[in-house]
Order: structure tokens, then C-alpha cells, then sequence
């Protein structure tokens, strides 16, 4: 088959001829319809997380959006039939028995293995996937509007869950890539005047259209002044790869406001702890989320409330694709089409 195979960090992708994957006992075969491009591929790509290094694949496919239709099953799968719409999320597989499995924490599992990280992904024509950790897609998505929800949807669902916010209060995004343009719904849906914070126009041109209340550049010198005329965010959630994201977000934040960490910039972040005393700031950070949060974000999905913006390219433009990431070019998100 088919694939774009990392098999040095910093080095283009080689779009090649792989073997295809066979499924083992309790495992689906997918073929793969579209698997978004994440930045988190990009950091893996690029080796920008030396903590992650050691248990990156290699040679690797990356790919970690992934929807797509069964193809094959393991003789002891019972609940996906061949021709089920389905998909597979970055968490690839969980324990089942860690403290933090049985906690409602599977997304934490001491023994998990990531999609397209630790084990092949989807930029590929099949993936191979655990069938108990493959979800069924809800009528109405097709595979392209619901790839993204696989990482980016679930992701910003599950920190804004945790996040807590409520009715009219208000919550800045800062970010508005693949994550951010989804968060901005979601705290539209949950009733929240949603303020959306990037450095590029075009950016802020769809956080309008999906329904921030207000846009602001995070260059331009008045932002911070315009923000806290409001009183300051509630909740600030970074879903930027830029250090320079979370010092504005800190910034915006009101006394008792909530700073959400999910943007992983290379570099660290650092905040003056007599500021950070001195509001009470909390500080939460959010990591993908479990399959349960993957159900309930494509339920919203199907239910209309939340719509990613996915352009399409083939999966032999990876290389470009990537780049075009890299440079900041990609506004919402895009997904691969073996
Ligand atoms: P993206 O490239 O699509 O979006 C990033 C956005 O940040 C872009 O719109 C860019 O213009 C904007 N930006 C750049 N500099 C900025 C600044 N100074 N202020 C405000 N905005 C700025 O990326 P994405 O796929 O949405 O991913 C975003 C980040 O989230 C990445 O670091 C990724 O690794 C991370 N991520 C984290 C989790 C998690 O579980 N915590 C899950 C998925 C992705
Ligand atoms: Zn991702
Ligand atoms: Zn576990």
C-alpha cells in the first residue's frame, strides 16, 4: 500500500510502497478516506519535543485523524462489521487496569500506545487499529468532516470541559488553527462570549464566522487593553504552537481566570509567580481526551453544533502539506486523501 513514511525527524516524508497491515485477533483493518494533518504531526516530524523522541516510532507513519471504512477483522471482533464507518483517535489503545484507566483517565494511561506516534497512523491507504478503541462515526459525517474531530474536536471538547465554563462568561482563544476553530464553537454552544486571538486576518475572518464574538490581532498593541476593558477572560485556553500565545493568554486573564494549556510549543513557558498569586490564576493543561469525549464530540458534530473547516489534498502533497503548516498557511484544517 501506499504511505508517507517519517523515517528521520527533520526530514521530508517518503511517499512509498509499504506492506499492508494484516489484523491481528481483536483488531480492524480501516481504509483510510481522509486523516487530518495535525501540528502535533509537524512537532513529531520536526522533533520538537525531545521528551517524546525516545518513543517515536521508526520508521513511522504519522497520522492521528483518522476516518475511514473497516476493511478486515480479527477473528474475535464482534461489535464492527466490514463496511462500518469508523475512526481512530491518538489515544490507539489504553490498559484497562492502571489507576488512571479506572479513574476515567484512560487519555493518561501509563501503558498506552499513541496513533501515529508509537505505532503506525493513518497517512496511509489502512491503518491498523485495537477494535475496542475504533469508534463508530454517527450518520451524517462524512469521513473528511469527521477526521479533524479524531484530535482537534476531542481535544478542545474535553479541556473546555474540564475547563468549567459557564453561561456569558467569557472565554479567549488564542490560536485559531485546526484546534482553535473548533474550540470557538464549542464555547459558543456553551453559551460562553468568545473572544478569538491570532496573528493572522484570515484567522480571525473564520473565528468570526463560526461565532466569536470578538477578533483580536495578537500583534496589534491594543489587544491586551481591549481584552481587560471587558474585565479580563474567564478562561483562556492556547491552542497555538507559539510561546508568545501563552504570555498574551496569561495576560488576559481575570483575577481567579483559568489558563488552558494545550498549544505544546518546543520551548518552555515561564510566568512570574508574584502575578500569578496575586489573581489567583489557575493554570490547567488538557491532554487529547478518552473515547467518551471522542462519542460526545462526534455527537455535537452530528447534531450540527460543531463543523471543521477540512480542505482536502492528496496524500502524495504531504510534504507540501506539512510545510504549508509549518508556515501558518493552513486556515481550519487539512486532510489527507490516500
Ligand atoms: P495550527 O497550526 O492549525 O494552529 C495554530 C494557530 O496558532 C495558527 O492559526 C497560528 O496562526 C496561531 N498562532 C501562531 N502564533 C500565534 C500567537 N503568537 N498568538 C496567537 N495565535 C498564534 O495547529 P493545531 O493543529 O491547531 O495545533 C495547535 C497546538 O495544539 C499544537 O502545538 C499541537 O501540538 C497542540 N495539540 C495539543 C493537544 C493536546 O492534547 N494538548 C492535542 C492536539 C494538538
Ligand atoms: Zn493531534
Ligand atoms: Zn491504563
Amino acid at each position: 500500500m501506499k504511505a508517507a513514511v517519517l523515517h528521520e525527524i527533520k526530514q521530508p516524508l517518503a511517499i512509498e510502497e509499504v506492506e499492508r497491515p494484516q489484523p491481528g485477533h481483536e483488531e480492524v483493518v480501516i481504509r483510510v478516506e481522509a486523516c487530518g494533518l495535525c501540528h502535533s504531526d509537524l512537532h513529531v516530524a520536526d522533533g520538537d519535543w525531545p521528551q517524546f523522541n525516545k518513543i517515536v516510532k521508526k520508521p513511522l507513519i504519522l497520522g492521528h485523524e483518522i476516518a475511514g471504512q473497516v476493511a478486515q477483522k480479527g477473528a474475535t471482533v464482534r461489535d464492527l462489521s466490514v463496511g462500518d464507518h469508523v475512526g481512530v483517535p491518538w489515544l490507539h489503545w489504553s490498559c484497562g487496569q492502571c489507576d488512571f484507566c479506572r479513574t476515567g483517565y484512560e487519555n493518561l494511561c501509563v501503558a498506552q500506545k499513541i496513533t501515529g506516534v508509537t505505532v503506525d497512523g493513518g497517512f496511509a491507504e489502512y491503518v491498523k487499529a485495537p477494535a475496542s478503541h475504533t469508534e463508530k462515526i454517527p450518520p451524517g459525517l462524512s469521513s473528511v468532516e469527521a477526521a479533524p474531530l479524531f484530535c482537534a474536536g476531542v481535544t478542545v471538547y474535553r479541556a473546555l470541559r474540564q475547563a468549567e465554563i459557564r453561561p456569558a462568561e467569557r472565554l479567549a482563544v488564542f490560536g485559531i488553527g485546526g484546534l482553535g476553530h473548533v474550540a470557538v464553537q464549542i464555547g459558543v454552544a456553551l453559551g460562553a462570549e468568545v473572544t478569538a486571538v491570532d496573528i493572522s486576518d484570515e484567522k480571525l475572518a473564520l473565528a468570526k464566522s463560526v461565532g466569536a464574538f470578538a477578533t483580536h490581532s495578537a500583534s496589534a498593541p491594543d489587544t491586551l487593553k481591549a481584552m481587560r476593558s471587558r474585565g479580563g477572560a474567564h478562561v483562556a485556553i492556547v491552542t497555538s504552537a507559539s510561546r508568545a500565545a501563552y504570555d498574551l493568554a496569561f495576560n488576559s486573564l481575570r483575577p481567579t481566570g483559568t489558563l488552558l494549556a494545550v498549544g505544546l510549543p518546543a520551548e518552555n513557558i515561564c510566568f512570574a509567580p508574584i502575578m500569578m498569586a496575586s489573581k489567583e490564576v489557575r493554570i490547567r493543561a488538557s491532554a487529547v481526551g478518552t473515547r467518551q469525549d471522542v462519542r460526545e464530540v462526534l455527537a455535537m458534530a452530528a447534531a450540527g453544533k460543531v463543523r471543521c473547516r477540512v480542505a482536502t489534498r492528496p496524500l502524495e502533497d504531504a510534504n507540501e502539506a506539512l510545510e504549508e503548516l509549518r508556515r501558518g498557511q493552513v486556515t481550519g484544517r487539512v486532510a489527507l486523501m490516500p
